[in-house]
This record gives C-alpha cells, structure tokens and sequence, in this order.
C-alpha cells in the first residue's frame, strides 16, 4: 500500500480559520466561530447558528496512536473530502499563543510621544 496520510505545512491566517473551523469531539462537532455545539460534519456545509461556510476541520480526540488518528482523517476524507484537516494541537497552539498576544497589547498601555 503507498497511499497514506501526511501532514503538510502551510502558512494560514489562523484568524480565518477559526471563521471557518469544524471541531470534531466525540460525538458531534462544534463551530470554531460561534460555539454551536452538535454538527454533524457529513452533512452540514455551513452553520446552522452564524451561517460561516466550513472549509476546515480538526478532531479534539487525543488519539496518541497512528492507527486511530488514520481512521478518523479516513472517515473524515471520505465524507468530506472538501474539508481542509487541521492539525488539533497546531490549532491550538498557534490560537493559545494570538490570545496571549491579544490580551498582551490589550493590556498595555499605549505609548506616548514625548
Ligand atoms: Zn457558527
């Protein structure tokens, strides 16, 4: 078998990607923009709460072993092959160190010439 999965890096907009961003738990998924909770990601094109048209998804599931993590981007590439996979934890990381920033330059006070 030579078809399998790899992870590419590209440079996005992470801003642009929470506006369009499927999380996938458990069970159902979520709408990075607005929180909506229960979406069923096989067969919803845009939110039904805010109306943002998805075009990216990541699964929060913490599936350390290869075999699972395959299975899911399988199921998702088979529903869903317009759907751009994310990477959960880069999307997280990256998104964790923009409101760090946001409250960072919120906080500060701004400078004054002299
Ligand atoms: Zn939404």
């Amino acid at each position: 078998m030579d078809r399998t999965y790899v992870r590419k890096w590209e440079e996005v907009d992470v801003n642009e990607v929470t506006r369009h961003l499927l999380i996938l738990g458990a069970v159902s998924c979520d709408c990075a923009q607005c929180r909506h909770l229960g979406i069923d990601y096989a067969q919803t094109y845009t939110c039904p709460n805010c109306q943002t048209p998805f075009k990216y998804i990541t699964y929060r599931r913490e599936t350390a072993d290869s075999h699972g993590r395959f299975s899911i981007i399988r199921r998702i590439r088979a529903r869903r092959p317009d759907l751009i996979i994310v990477d959960y934890l880069d999307y997280k990381d990256q998104t964790g160190k923009h409101r760090a920033k946001d409250l960072l330059f919120k906080n500060m006070p701004e400078e004054k010439e002299e």
